[in-house]
């Protein structure tokens, strides 16, 4: 599954976590590449724009830890931002309403739509310990009925007895009376498809809706139609209304990209993937764990993860300690305001840090806002080693040559020094006292 996919993405990323350093031209390049291969994967366009988009712009602005390559830091961006492509972990089918539950599944004919009935089925009454009852509706296909008839016989589950000359709604209202009577925990209702999508089809769904009330309706699409099986999901979404998606045959599926289109475009989660024909190869879906099978790169995400961790508690410790001394220069305001903006900028830190509401008015008094966190880092930045342990050296004909290395005024130095001094003397005066809100912010 995905393996095509994977062998790209992961070709690609291999070359950038070789290298020492990274520049923008680097990662211009990479994301170049891996539009490439996720368009080859099928992914629809929109969604290929905005995940190459998003990866390059934190690449780009990304600090980098200390036991980690740049082309690492990458891997976990691509596979962090693929986690958030797929959609939240644990998007389950969702059983919390009064027995009988009805569930209804929905799609085309072929794609795997009685065969996943059947799955789920057996998943319930041997994982989950529910009475379940399947009823097939199409009553356009005999054939289709008497499957659904000889697996729930093969699992030992019962079906709806076929009774001739009955609609489909007429079928629906009589499984859910039956699971009632028989005391049933969820009743599974195994619609009609048709080869292609149609009025029809739609409107029948629609009907059999009404007449149900579905808890969960799940549309079974077939992955390797891929962005086919995307727009099947955007128009029964409209017409009929989902709760999920099951995508069947991700077994076969090199590509990947309904996988990776789905929840982006139509807004549902998919729930359930099915990996082969027989009626144990179901599982649910975990963004997480699709992620990590795309990149095959697992070793790598936790390593960034670690170092993240641990340069975070070094960086807390540090900051505190030299709280406690008095010492607070530019090197410290840098990362301070990294952080700040890594958290949601301003407004977000202001909401969570207790002991920071002190110093509320001098960031205020300096104008700071989300989109200067960044010039006041650039100003640091064109400074000497020197200059931002001592600020108190710098001189007048300095301060220009650092405005124009940052692109800035030399108001904009003064402002970011006076910010500094007063920051300093806010640190210490709380440093004498107990932990202060550095360590907070560093740890958070
Ligand atoms: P329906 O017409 O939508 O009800 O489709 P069926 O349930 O009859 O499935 C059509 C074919 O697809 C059958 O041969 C199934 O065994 C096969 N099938 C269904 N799901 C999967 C899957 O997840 N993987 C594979 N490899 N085959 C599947």
């Amino acid at each position: 599954m995905f393996d095509n996919l994977s062998e790209r993405l992961g070709g690609i990323l291999d070359r950038l976590t070789g290298r020492g350093s990274l520049s923008e031209a680097d990662v211009d390049a990479a994301m170049r590449e891996v539009r490439r291969a996720l368009l080859e994967a099928d992914v629809a366009l929109e969604v290929v724009r905005s995940f190459t988009d998003r990866v390059r712009e934190q690449a780009i602005g990304a600090t980098v830890v200390k036991s980690v390559t740049p082309g690492q830091m990458v891997v976990k961006i691509v596979h962090d931002e693929l986690v958030k492509t797929l959609g939240d972990d644990g998007q389950t089918i969702d059983l919390n309403a009064v027995p009988p539950v009805p569930i209804m599944m929905v799609g085309l004919q072929g794609s795997g739509k009685t065969t996943t009935t059947a799955k789920l089925a057996r998943r319930m009454v041997q994982r989950d310990k529910r009475k379940v009852l399947m009823a097939s509706l199409d009553v356009y296909r005999p054939a289709a009925m008497e499957q659904l008839a000889v697996l729930g016989r093969d699992l030992d589950i019962p079906t709806l007895p076929i009774v001739a000359g009955q609609m489909p709604p007429q079928i629906a209202r009589r499984a859910i009376e039956a699971a009632k009577l028989g005391g049933y925990d969820v009743v599974l209702l195994d619609t009609a498809g048709r080869t292609t999508l149609d009025e029809d089809m739609m409107k029948e769904a629609a009907e059999i809706k009404a007449v149900a009330n579905p808890h969960e309706v799940l549309l079974v699409a077939d992955s390797l139609t891929g962005q086919d099986a995307v727009n099947l999901a955007r128009s029964f979404d409209q017409r009929v209304g989902l709760t999920g998606i099951a995508l069947t045959r991700i077994d076969g599926d090199g590509r990947g990209g309904a996988a990776l289109s789905m929840r982006a475009v139509t807004g549902k989660p998919i729930k359930l993937l099915g990996t082969g024909e027989k009626t144990d190869a179901l599982e649910d879906f975990y963004p997480s764990r699709i992620a990590g099978r795309i990149l095959g790169m697992g070793d790598i995400v936790s390593l960034v993860e670690k170092a993240a961790a641990n340069i975070d508690a070094e960086k807390a410790a540090r900051a505190a300690e030299k709280m406690r001394k008095g010492q607070f220069d530019l090197n410290d305001m840098r990362e301070q305001l990294l952080q700040m903006s890594q958290m949601g900028g301003i407004s977000g830190l202001m909401g969570m840090m207790p002991g920071i509401s002190k110093m509320k008015n001098q960031i205020a008094a300096a104008g700071i806002d989300d989109r200067i966190l960044k010039r006041q880092v650039a100003i640091i930045d064109s400074m000497t080693r020197e200059e931002r342990k001592h600020p108190d050296l710098l001189k007048a004909s300095r301060k220009k040559r650092i405005a124009a290395g940052s692109g800035q005024s030399v108001e904009h130095v003064n402002k970011l020094l006076k910010m500094h001094r007063n920051m300093a003397d806010v640190m210490k005066a709380m440093g004498s006292g107990k932990r202060g809100p550095l360590a907070g912010i560093a740890q958070a």
